[in-house]
């Protein structure tokens, strides 16, 4: 699925960018749903962690200016990841919380979706 997804672009890097942001989540569009990174800039230090490891998705860009990442592509964003969150030394990325995306899960009905996917292969 991934490899059907348009490329467009590089990051500061020279890594490619893809858009995710047209690959629907549990049948959901992406653009839909608000989870992303959101930068404190009074905290952030400038270390690079979250804009160097989040190196499929290609959330963050760089500003060489300020020398401080930026969040570029949002929607690139996996849904309910935090791995930058929980790399950044400084606790400078901030993320909806867990009530935000337990109600996209209840309103989409998706355990039983779920149980669904489980039942077609045999595995409950
Ligand atoms: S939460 Fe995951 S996918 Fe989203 S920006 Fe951070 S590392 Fe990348
Ligand atoms: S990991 Fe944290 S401190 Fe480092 S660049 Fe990212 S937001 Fe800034």
């Amino acid at each position: 699925m991934s490899e059907d997804l348009p490329i467009i672009g590089k990051d500061a890097l020279g890594r490619v960018i893809k858009d995710w942001s047209k690959k629907p989540w549990w049948g959901i569009d992406r653009k839909k749903i608000e989870w992303y990174p959101k930068i404190n800039y009074d905290k952030c230090i400038g270390c690079g962690l979250c804009f160097i490891t989040c190196a499929n998705r290609v959330v963050f860009d760089w500003d060489k200016e300020k020398k401080k990442p930026v969040v570029a592509r949002p929607y690139n964003c996996v849904v309910a990841c935090t791995t930058c969150k929980k790399l950044c030394p400084v606790d400078a990325l901030e993320f909806p919380d867990r009530e935000y995306i337990q109600k996209i899960i209840k309103e989409n009905k998706l355990l039983a979706k779920a149980k669904e996917i489980l039942k077609n292969h045999n595995l409950i």
